[in-house]
């Protein structure tokens, strides 16, 4: 697993102009919820008069992602930060163009080693199947594996790539919706914070701008390296004391908000905590 430590410095009397959140669990409503779906029509109607920038931040493709906004009725988001941080696309015109700036970035951190490397190193490992040609991506090398195999597949390839010095690394995880193991072998270093900080000191905002929410524990990184942080009250066991004491070990327990409302409610109530949105009429 890697979620190198991020951190930046932030200054809590900036005004928060940007919500950065994660989908799943966190900003889609949850099933028949009613005031989930409230939340959401909020969120519109702000992004509709300009009191916000928004922008996805999600494990999913982007395929997926525009799947996901159009079953959910989404607001159409500035910019999709995608493919564990390893994509970012730019909104022109309802369009999501991939941006050339992080591909530079990425290319120029990977040493232009690309992922034909990464496939011929690891091609030798049983077991550690490469995905469908669609569930690739220039800087993302997905590989499908036995459930239980995940783990110890994902070290072994971490020691191929080490041992041939190659800039990439492994991410384990259970695909949630089969029984199966992914690893996804990424850019050294690159991760959904990194990808959003990257892009907060790139873009028209900065990382002082931003409110990032999240449920689950690969939002830990993006939760606690110095934006605003909502964590949403249906978040994974633990997940808000985790990052409560990495945020009060910096001495900036003010930058969490500790949801009292699930998903899409909690994005809502914790963007009125930190002003981005002015309270209930
Ligand atoms: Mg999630």
């Amino acid at each position: 697993m890697l979620y190198p430590v991020l951190q930046f410095n932030p200054k809590p009397d900036h005004p928060a102009r940007v919500l950065a959140t994660d989908l799943d669990g966190t900003f889609i409503p949850l099933p028949e919820n009613s005031d989930n779906r409230d939340a959401l029509s909020t969120f519109y109607q702000a992004q509709a008069q300009h009191q916000m920038g928004l922008v996805y931040a999600t494990g999913r493709h982007l395929d997926s992602t525009l799947a996901a906004m159009q079953e959910h009725g989404l607001p159409l988001p500035d910019w999709i930060v995608c493919d564990v941080g390893t994509s970012i696309y730019h909104c022109q015109n309802s369009d999501y163009l991939p941006f050339a700036p992080y591909q530079d970035f990425l290319t120029e951190r990977t040493y232009g080693i690309d992922r034909a490397a990464v496939e011929s190193v690891l091609h030798p490992i049983d077991g550690l199947v490469l995905q469908a040609p669609e569930r690739q991506q220039r800087f993302k090398i997905s590989y499908v594996t036995a459930a239980r195999d995940v783990e110890s597949l994902a070290t072994l390839a971490s020691q191929y790539l080490a041992n041939a010095g190659l800039p990439y690394a492994c991410l384990a995880s259970l695909n949630p919706f089969h029984p199966e193991g992914l690893v996804d072998v990424l850019p050294l270093g690159t991760s959904k914070a990194s990808a959003l900080i990257w892009l907060a000191s790139h873009a028209d905002f900065t990382p002082d701008d931003v409110i990032f929410a999240g449920d689950s524990g690969n939002d830990l990184a993006a939760l606690t390296c110095g934006f605003r942080a909502i964590v949403v009250a249906n978040a994974a066991a633990g997940l808000a004391d985790r990052v409560a004491e990495a945020l009060a070990a910096r001495g900036l327990s003010r930058q969490l908000f500790r949801a009292s409302l699930p998903a899409t409610s909690g994005v809502l109530q914790g963007c009125r905590h930190f002003q981005l949105l002015p309270p209930p009429p």
